[in-house]
Protein backbone atom coordinates (compact mmCIF):
# COMPACT_ATOMS: atom_id res chain seq x y z
CA UNK A 1 0.00 0.00 0.00
CA UNK A 2 1.46 3.43 0.96
CA UNK A 3 2.04 5.16 -2.32
CA UNK A 4 1.31 2.26 -4.45
CA UNK A 5 -1.64 4.09 -5.58
CA UNK A 6 0.48 6.88 -7.72
CA UNK A 7 2.11 3.57 -9.62
CA UNK A 8 -1.48 2.71 -10.51
CA UNK A 9 -2.70 6.18 -11.75
CA UNK A 10 0.53 6.76 -13.64
CA UNK A 11 -0.19 3.83 -15.68
CA UNK A 12 -3.88 4.74 -16.15
CA UNK A 13 -2.78 7.97 -17.72
CA UNK A 14 -0.18 6.31 -19.91
CA UNK A 15 -3.02 3.52 -21.09
CA UNK A 16 -5.19 6.72 -22.47
CA UNK A 17 -2.47 8.72 -24.22
CA UNK A 18 -2.78 11.60 -21.15
CA UNK A 19 0.22 11.34 -19.57
CA UNK A 20 2.32 14.79 -19.31
CA UNK A 21 5.71 15.07 -20.13
CA UNK A 22 7.62 18.12 -20.78
CA UNK A 23 11.31 18.70 -23.14
CA UNK A 24 14.24 20.56 -21.90
CA UNK A 25 14.93 23.47 -23.29
CA UNK A 26 18.46 24.29 -23.64
CA UNK A 27 18.50 27.52 -24.89
CA UNK A 28 16.69 31.03 -24.64
CA UNK A 29 13.07 31.11 -25.94
CA UNK A 30 12.41 32.18 -29.35
CA UNK A 31 11.05 31.14 -32.55
CA UNK A 32 13.81 28.39 -32.87
CA UNK A 33 15.06 26.59 -29.49
CA UNK A 34 17.50 24.21 -28.57
CA UNK A 35 16.39 20.61 -27.16
CA UNK A 36 19.10 17.69 -26.84
CA UNK A 37 21.57 19.61 -28.89
CA UNK A 38 18.76 20.21 -31.78
CA UNK A 39 17.12 23.21 -32.97
CA UNK A 40 13.56 23.30 -33.26
CA UNK A 41 10.71 25.44 -34.74
CA UNK A 42 8.53 26.44 -31.46
CA UNK A 43 4.85 27.32 -32.20
CA UNK A 44 3.83 26.52 -28.67
CA UNK A 45 5.30 29.82 -26.86
CA UNK A 46 2.78 32.81 -25.46
CA UNK A 47 6.13 34.52 -25.97
CA UNK A 48 4.02 36.51 -28.94
CA UNK A 49 6.10 39.44 -29.42
CA UNK A 50 9.31 38.09 -28.95
CA UNK A 51 10.56 39.67 -26.29
CA UNK A 52 11.39 37.15 -23.90
CA UNK A 53 14.64 37.50 -25.23
CA UNK A 54 14.80 41.14 -26.40
CA UNK A 55 18.11 42.86 -25.70
CA UNK A 56 16.08 45.82 -24.06
CA UNK A 57 14.69 43.22 -21.45
CA UNK A 58 17.86 41.74 -20.73
CA UNK A 59 19.71 44.99 -19.90
CA UNK A 60 16.82 46.47 -17.62
CA UNK A 61 16.68 42.99 -15.59
CA UNK A 62 20.75 42.81 -15.38
CA UNK A 63 20.86 46.94 -15.02
CA UNK A 64 18.36 45.88 -12.00
CA UNK A 65 19.89 43.10 -10.49
CA UNK A 66 22.80 45.47 -10.07
CA UNK A 67 21.08 48.06 -8.36
CA UNK A 68 18.59 46.40 -6.17
CA UNK A 69 20.05 42.74 -6.24
CA UNK A 70 18.01 39.67 -6.96
CA UNK A 71 15.17 38.79 -4.24
CA UNK A 72 13.01 40.83 -2.55
CA UNK A 73 12.57 38.13 0.61
CA UNK A 74 9.17 39.51 2.11
CA UNK A 75 5.53 39.76 1.16
CA UNK A 76 4.73 43.63 -0.19
CA UNK A 77 3.57 44.34 2.77
CA UNK A 78 6.60 43.46 5.35
CA UNK A 79 9.27 45.00 4.01
CA UNK A 80 9.05 43.32 0.26
CA UNK A 81 7.80 46.16 -1.39
CA UNK A 82 10.17 48.09 -3.61
CA UNK A 83 10.54 51.12 -5.87
CA UNK A 84 10.72 48.86 -8.79
CA UNK A 85 7.05 47.26 -7.86
CA UNK A 86 5.29 50.76 -7.25
CA UNK A 87 6.70 51.88 -10.74
CA UNK A 88 5.58 49.23 -12.86
CA UNK A 89 1.98 49.06 -11.30
CA UNK A 90 2.01 52.80 -11.82
CA UNK A 91 3.10 51.84 -15.43
CA UNK A 92 0.46 49.08 -15.62
CA UNK A 93 -2.69 51.88 -14.58
CA UNK A 94 -1.44 54.03 -17.19
CA UNK A 95 -1.04 51.12 -19.74
CA UNK A 96 -4.63 49.49 -19.23
CA UNK A 97 -6.37 53.40 -18.27
CA UNK A 98 -7.41 52.37 -14.89
CA UNK A 99 -6.73 54.40 -12.03
CA UNK A 100 -4.81 52.02 -10.07
CA UNK A 101 -2.95 48.38 -10.31
CA UNK A 102 -1.59 45.73 -8.09
CA UNK A 103 0.82 43.34 -8.91
CA UNK A 104 1.00 39.86 -8.13
CA UNK A 105 3.43 36.95 -8.53
CA UNK A 106 1.86 34.99 -11.39
CA UNK A 107 -1.43 35.54 -12.97
CA UNK A 108 -2.67 32.19 -11.30
CA UNK A 109 -2.41 33.69 -8.31
CA UNK A 110 -3.74 37.02 -9.65
CA UNK A 111 -7.35 35.07 -10.83
CA UNK A 112 -7.42 33.05 -7.78
CA UNK A 113 -6.56 35.73 -5.15
CA UNK A 114 -9.21 37.91 -6.83
CA UNK A 115 -12.10 36.06 -7.14
CA UNK A 116 -11.90 34.45 -3.20
CA UNK A 117 -11.42 38.19 -2.26
CA UNK A 118 -14.13 39.34 -3.84
CA UNK A 119 -16.92 36.58 -3.94
CA UNK A 120 -17.82 34.62 -1.00
CA UNK A 121 -20.23 31.79 0.37
CA UNK A 122 -23.02 34.21 0.07
CA UNK A 123 -22.25 35.24 -3.16
CA UNK A 124 -22.54 33.63 -6.95
CA UNK A 125 -19.41 33.84 -9.56
CA UNK A 126 -20.76 33.04 -13.47
CA UNK A 127 -18.18 32.59 -16.29
CA UNK A 128 -18.15 31.10 -19.36
CA UNK A 129 -17.77 26.86 -19.72
CA UNK A 130 -14.12 28.16 -21.47
CA UNK A 131 -12.58 30.09 -18.64
CA UNK A 132 -9.09 29.40 -17.50
CA UNK A 133 -7.98 26.86 -15.11
CA UNK A 134 -7.19 30.01 -12.96
CA UNK A 135 -10.31 31.66 -12.56
CA UNK A 136 -11.90 28.09 -12.45
CA UNK A 137 -10.00 26.99 -8.85
CA UNK A 138 -10.69 30.80 -7.84
CA UNK A 139 -14.47 30.35 -8.32
CA UNK A 140 -13.79 26.89 -6.07
CA UNK A 141 -11.40 28.07 -3.31
CA UNK A 142 -14.18 31.26 -2.91
CA UNK A 143 -16.91 29.10 -1.63
CA UNK A 144 -19.59 31.08 -3.84
CA UNK A 145 -21.85 29.82 -5.89
CA UNK A 146 -20.39 28.88 -9.10
CA UNK A 147 -22.09 28.43 -12.33
CA UNK A 148 -20.80 28.38 -16.14
CA UNK A 149 -22.32 29.29 -18.91
CA UNK A 150 -22.07 27.55 -22.33
CA UNK A 151 -18.89 28.98 -24.20
CA UNK A 152 -19.84 32.74 -25.44
CA UNK A 153 -23.52 32.20 -24.92
CA UNK A 154 -24.74 35.71 -24.03
CA UNK A 155 -28.04 34.55 -23.61
CA UNK A 156 -27.45 31.59 -21.25
CA UNK A 157 -25.18 34.05 -19.00
CA UNK A 158 -28.30 36.31 -19.22
CA UNK A 159 -30.74 33.72 -17.91
CA UNK A 160 -28.10 32.59 -15.27
CA UNK A 161 -28.38 36.85 -14.45
CA UNK A 162 -31.75 36.52 -13.77
CA UNK A 163 -31.81 33.37 -11.68
CA UNK A 164 -29.78 34.78 -9.12
CA UNK A 165 -31.08 38.05 -7.65
CA UNK A 166 -30.88 36.78 -4.12
CA UNK A 167 -27.68 36.49 -4.05
CA UNK A 168 -25.80 39.21 -1.83
CA UNK A 169 -23.14 40.00 -5.05
CA UNK A 170 -23.00 38.55 -8.58
CA UNK A 171 -19.51 38.14 -9.95
CA UNK A 172 -19.32 37.93 -14.09
CA UNK A 173 -15.72 36.57 -15.29
CA UNK A 174 -14.71 35.99 -18.74
CA UNK A 175 -11.73 35.26 -20.70
CA UNK A 176 -11.00 38.04 -23.45
CA UNK A 177 -8.82 35.54 -25.70
CA UNK A 178 -9.48 31.85 -24.52
CA UNK A 179 -6.49 30.21 -23.94
CA UNK A 180 -6.57 27.20 -25.69
CA UNK A 181 -9.07 28.01 -28.43
CA UNK A 182 -8.04 31.03 -29.53
CA UNK A 183 -11.03 32.67 -30.28
CA UNK A 184 -12.55 36.52 -28.35
CA UNK A 185 -15.12 36.63 -25.79
CA UNK A 186 -18.35 39.13 -27.31
CA UNK A 187 -17.14 41.59 -24.79
CA UNK A 188 -19.56 44.61 -25.31
CA UNK A 189 -22.62 42.19 -25.27
CA UNK A 190 -21.67 40.62 -21.86
CA UNK A 191 -20.27 44.19 -20.37
CA UNK A 192 -24.06 45.11 -21.29
CA UNK A 193 -26.17 41.94 -19.51
CA UNK A 194 -23.55 42.90 -16.13
CA UNK A 195 -24.04 45.97 -16.27
CA UNK A 196 -28.14 45.42 -16.83
CA UNK A 197 -28.29 43.28 -14.18
CA UNK A 198 -26.11 45.17 -11.84
CA UNK A 199 -23.27 42.48 -11.48
CA UNK A 200 -19.43 42.90 -11.39
CA UNK A 201 -17.40 42.44 -14.23
CA UNK A 202 -13.87 40.72 -14.55
CA UNK A 203 -12.22 40.31 -17.32
CA UNK A 204 -9.16 38.01 -18.21
CA UNK A 205 -6.41 40.02 -20.42
CA UNK A 206 -3.89 37.53 -20.31
CA UNK A 207 -3.58 36.84 -24.08
CA UNK A 208 -4.86 39.83 -25.00
CA UNK A 209 -2.10 42.21 -23.48
CA UNK A 210 0.04 43.38 -25.84
CA UNK A 211 -1.59 41.79 -28.98
CA UNK A 212 -4.50 43.41 -28.96
CA UNK A 213 -5.63 47.03 -29.07
CA UNK A 214 -4.04 50.15 -30.87
CA UNK A 215 -0.69 49.85 -28.31
CA UNK A 216 -1.20 46.46 -27.22
CA UNK A 217 -3.58 47.70 -24.54
CA UNK A 218 -5.70 45.15 -24.68
CA UNK A 219 -9.11 43.77 -25.31
CA UNK A 220 -10.55 46.53 -23.71
CA UNK A 221 -9.33 49.16 -25.65
CA UNK A 222 -9.66 47.35 -28.54
CA UNK A 223 -13.40 47.18 -27.80
CA UNK A 224 -14.04 50.71 -26.50
CA UNK A 225 -15.14 49.76 -22.94
CA UNK A 226 -12.21 51.80 -21.08
CA UNK A 227 -13.82 52.92 -17.80
CA UNK A 228 -16.67 50.01 -18.15
CA UNK A 229 -15.12 46.49 -16.71
CA UNK A 230 -14.65 46.76 -12.57
CA UNK A 231 -11.51 44.40 -12.65
CA UNK A 232 -9.17 43.58 -15.60
CA UNK A 233 -6.83 41.26 -14.52
CA UNK A 234 -3.23 40.44 -16.64
CA UNK A 235 -0.37 38.10 -17.32
CA UNK A 236 3.24 40.23 -17.94
CA UNK A 237 4.40 36.50 -18.40
CA UNK A 238 3.16 36.38 -21.84
CA UNK A 239 3.23 38.59 -24.85
CA UNK A 240 5.46 40.58 -21.99
CA UNK A 241 7.66 38.14 -22.29
CA UNK A 242 8.39 38.56 -18.10
CA UNK A 243 6.52 37.14 -15.15
CA UNK A 244 3.71 38.14 -13.18
CA UNK A 245 -0.27 39.07 -12.75
CA UNK A 246 -1.80 42.26 -11.99
CA UNK A 247 -5.24 43.46 -11.43
CA UNK A 248 -5.87 46.91 -12.93
CA UNK A 249 -9.40 48.84 -11.77
CA UNK A 250 -10.51 51.56 -9.10
CA UNK A 251 -8.07 52.80 -5.97
CA UNK A 252 -10.48 51.41 -3.87
CA UNK A 253 -10.38 48.03 -5.33
CA UNK A 254 -6.37 48.13 -5.37
CA UNK A 255 -6.84 49.31 -1.74
CA UNK A 256 -9.12 46.18 -0.88
CA UNK A 257 -7.30 43.48 -3.05
CA UNK A 258 -3.91 44.58 -1.09
CA UNK A 259 -5.67 43.60 1.79
CA UNK A 260 -7.87 40.53 1.48
CA UNK A 261 -6.13 39.05 -1.35
CA UNK A 262 -4.24 36.07 0.33
CA UNK A 263 -1.74 35.33 -2.69
CA UNK A 264 -0.43 38.52 -2.51
CA UNK A 265 -0.20 38.86 1.23
CA UNK A 266 1.26 35.86 2.18
CA UNK A 267 3.43 35.32 -0.53
CA UNK A 268 7.40 37.10 -1.42
CA UNK A 269 7.00 39.62 -3.91
CA UNK A 270 8.87 39.50 -7.09
CA UNK A 271 12.43 39.96 -7.59
CA UNK A 272 12.23 43.90 -8.35
CA UNK A 273 14.63 42.76 -11.69
CA UNK A 274 11.41 41.09 -12.63
CA UNK A 275 9.21 44.49 -12.31
CA UNK A 276 12.26 45.78 -14.22
CA UNK A 277 11.84 43.68 -17.47
CA UNK A 278 8.04 43.86 -17.59
CA UNK A 279 8.58 48.03 -17.36
CA UNK A 280 10.68 47.39 -20.54
CA UNK A 281 8.05 45.21 -22.15
CA UNK A 282 5.21 47.35 -21.62
CA UNK A 283 7.49 50.37 -22.93
CA UNK A 284 8.73 48.28 -26.09
CA UNK A 285 5.14 47.07 -27.15
CA UNK A 286 3.75 51.08 -26.35
CA UNK A 287 6.38 52.27 -28.74
CA UNK A 288 7.51 49.78 -31.24
CA UNK A 289 3.77 48.90 -32.57
CA UNK A 290 5.52 47.63 -35.49
CA UNK A 291 5.99 44.45 -33.35
CA UNK A 292 2.21 44.21 -33.13
CA UNK A 293 1.88 44.54 -37.07
CA UNK A 294 4.09 41.63 -37.63
CA UNK A 295 2.27 39.46 -35.32
CA UNK A 296 -0.71 40.36 -36.87
CA UNK A 297 0.82 39.59 -40.26
CA UNK A 298 1.98 36.06 -39.58
CA UNK A 299 -1.62 35.21 -38.03
CA UNK A 300 -3.45 36.19 -41.46
CA UNK A 301 -0.48 34.46 -43.25
CA UNK A 302 -0.82 31.38 -41.75
CA UNK A 303 -4.50 31.22 -41.63
CA UNK A 304 -4.85 31.67 -45.18
CA UNK A 305 -2.00 28.56 -45.96
CA UNK A 306 -3.69 26.52 -43.32
CA UNK A 307 -7.29 27.20 -44.55
CA UNK A 308 -6.03 25.08 -47.62
CA UNK A 309 -5.81 21.82 -46.46
CA UNK A 310 -7.68 22.26 -43.05
CA UNK A 311 -11.55 23.69 -43.17
CA UNK A 312 -13.09 26.07 -40.75
CA UNK A 313 -9.71 27.45 -39.49
CA UNK A 314 -10.70 30.33 -37.44
CA UNK A 315 -7.31 32.48 -36.32
CA UNK A 316 -9.06 35.43 -33.78
CA UNK A 317 -5.51 35.57 -32.07
CA UNK A 318 -2.24 34.20 -32.25
CA UNK A 319 -4.02 31.23 -30.96
CA UNK A 320 -4.96 29.03 -33.43
CA UNK A 321 -5.98 25.35 -32.75
CA UNK A 322 -6.41 22.32 -34.97
CA UNK A 323 -8.92 20.15 -33.13
CA UNK A 324 -7.14 16.18 -34.07
CA UNK A 325 -10.10 14.51 -31.87
CA UNK A 326 -8.50 11.78 -29.27
CA UNK A 327 -5.35 12.18 -27.63
CA UNK A 328 -4.01 10.04 -28.80
CA UNK A 329 -3.98 11.06 -32.60
CA UNK A 330 -2.82 14.55 -31.19
CA UNK A 331 0.06 12.80 -29.49
CA UNK A 332 0.71 11.25 -32.47
CA UNK A 333 1.00 13.68 -34.79
CA UNK A 334 3.16 16.36 -32.29
CA UNK A 335 5.60 13.26 -32.10
CA UNK A 336 5.58 13.26 -36.29
CA UNK A 337 6.44 17.16 -35.83
CA UNK A 338 8.38 16.93 -33.44
CA UNK A 339 10.55 14.40 -35.44
CA UNK A 340 10.48 16.69 -38.69
CA UNK A 341 12.13 19.81 -36.22
CA UNK A 342 8.45 21.60 -35.13
CA UNK A 343 7.86 21.49 -31.35
CA UNK A 344 3.88 22.06 -30.87
CA UNK A 345 2.76 19.78 -27.65
CA UNK A 346 -0.46 18.18 -27.60
CA UNK A 347 -3.02 19.89 -25.91
CA UNK A 348 -5.28 16.76 -23.91
CA UNK A 349 -7.89 16.38 -21.16
CA UNK A 350 -8.90 18.09 -18.90
CA UNK A 351 -6.78 20.97 -20.23
CA UNK A 352 -9.58 21.08 -23.03
CA UNK A 353 -12.90 19.05 -23.31
CA UNK A 354 -13.01 15.00 -24.21
CA UNK A 355 -12.50 14.67 -27.98
CA UNK A 356 -11.25 17.80 -28.81
CA UNK A 357 -7.43 17.17 -28.06
CA UNK A 358 -5.40 19.39 -30.30
CA UNK A 359 -2.34 21.00 -31.53
CA UNK A 360 -2.53 24.42 -30.61
CA UNK A 361 -0.17 26.52 -32.60
CA UNK A 362 0.83 29.79 -31.12
CA UNK A 363 2.18 32.42 -33.14
CA UNK A 364 5.14 34.93 -32.69
CA UNK A 365 6.02 38.21 -34.16
CA UNK A 366 9.58 37.02 -34.79
CA UNK A 367 8.75 34.05 -36.86
CA UNK A 368 9.78 34.56 -40.73
CA UNK A 369 7.44 33.68 -43.40
CA UNK A 370 9.61 30.25 -43.86
CA UNK A 371 9.39 29.24 -40.42
CA UNK A 372 5.42 29.25 -41.23
CA UNK A 373 5.94 27.65 -44.62
CA UNK A 374 8.30 24.81 -42.75
CA UNK A 375 5.26 24.64 -40.33
CA UNK A 376 2.58 24.22 -43.39
CA UNK A 377 4.71 22.05 -45.63
CA UNK A 378 5.42 19.68 -42.81
CA UNK A 379 1.96 19.18 -41.29
CA UNK A 380 0.08 19.11 -44.57
CA UNK A 381 0.87 15.62 -45.65
CA UNK A 382 0.10 14.68 -42.06
CA UNK A 383 -3.38 16.04 -42.31
CA UNK A 384 -3.68 14.53 -45.34
CA UNK A 385 -2.81 11.15 -43.93
CA UNK A 386 -5.13 11.80 -40.96
CA UNK A 387 -3.18 10.67 -38.02
CA UNK A 388 -4.27 6.41 -38.17
CA UNK A 389 -7.15 5.94 -35.79
CA UNK A 390 -6.15 3.59 -33.22
CA UNK A 391 -9.43 4.34 -30.86
CA UNK A 392 -8.67 1.08 -28.66
CA UNK A 393 -11.20 2.47 -25.74
CA UNK A 394 -9.77 5.83 -25.46
CA UNK A 395 -12.29 7.65 -25.96
CA UNK A 396 -14.87 5.79 -23.50
CA UNK A 397 -12.33 5.82 -20.35
CA UNK A 398 -11.42 9.67 -21.55
CA UNK A 399 -15.24 10.08 -20.72
CA UNK A 400 -15.29 9.07 -17.64
CA UNK A 401 -12.32 10.71 -15.88
CA UNK A 402 -14.09 13.84 -18.03
CA UNK A 403 -13.15 17.04 -18.72
CA UNK A 404 -12.18 17.95 -14.82
CA UNK A 405 -10.98 21.04 -15.46
CA UNK A 406 -14.64 22.74 -16.08
CA UNK A 407 -17.26 20.54 -15.26
CA UNK A 408 -18.57 22.66 -12.62
CA UNK A 409 -21.56 24.12 -11.70
C1 LIG B 1 -1.70 32.00 -18.65
C2 LIG B 1 -3.00 32.43 -18.17
C3 LIG B 1 -3.18 32.81 -16.84
C4 LIG B 1 -2.09 32.64 -15.81
O1 LIG B 1 -1.04 33.53 -16.01
P1 LIG B 1 0.42 33.19 -15.49
O2 LIG B 1 1.08 34.51 -15.41
O3 LIG B 1 1.03 32.28 -16.49
O4 LIG B 1 0.27 32.54 -14.15
C5 LIG B 1 -4.41 33.31 -16.47
N1 LIG B 1 -5.43 33.41 -17.35
C6 LIG B 1 -5.29 33.03 -18.63
C7 LIG B 1 -6.44 33.17 -19.57
C8 LIG B 1 -4.08 32.51 -19.07
O5 LIG B 1 -3.97 32.09 -20.33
Amino acid sequence: MGLDFILNELKALEDRALMREYKTIESAQGPYVQINGKSYLSFCSNNYLGLADHPKIKQAAIAAINQYGWGACASRLVAGNMLLHEELEKKIAEFKGTEAALLFPTGYMTNVGAICALAGREDIVIGDKLNHASIIDGCRQSGAIFRVYPHNDVSQLESLLLRSSTYRRRLVVTDSVFSMDGDTAPLPEIVEIAQKYDAIIMVDDAHATGVFGQHGEGMIGHCGLEGKIDIIMGSLSKAVGSIGGFIAGSRHLVNFLKNKARPFIYTTSLPPAACAASLAGLALIQEDTSLIYKLWENIRYLKSQLSEFISNISAESPIIPIIIGSAEDALNLATRLYENGILIPAIRPPTVPLGTSRLRISLMATHSKEDIDKLTTTLKPQMAQKVKLSVKSVVAKDFKEGYAQTDVG
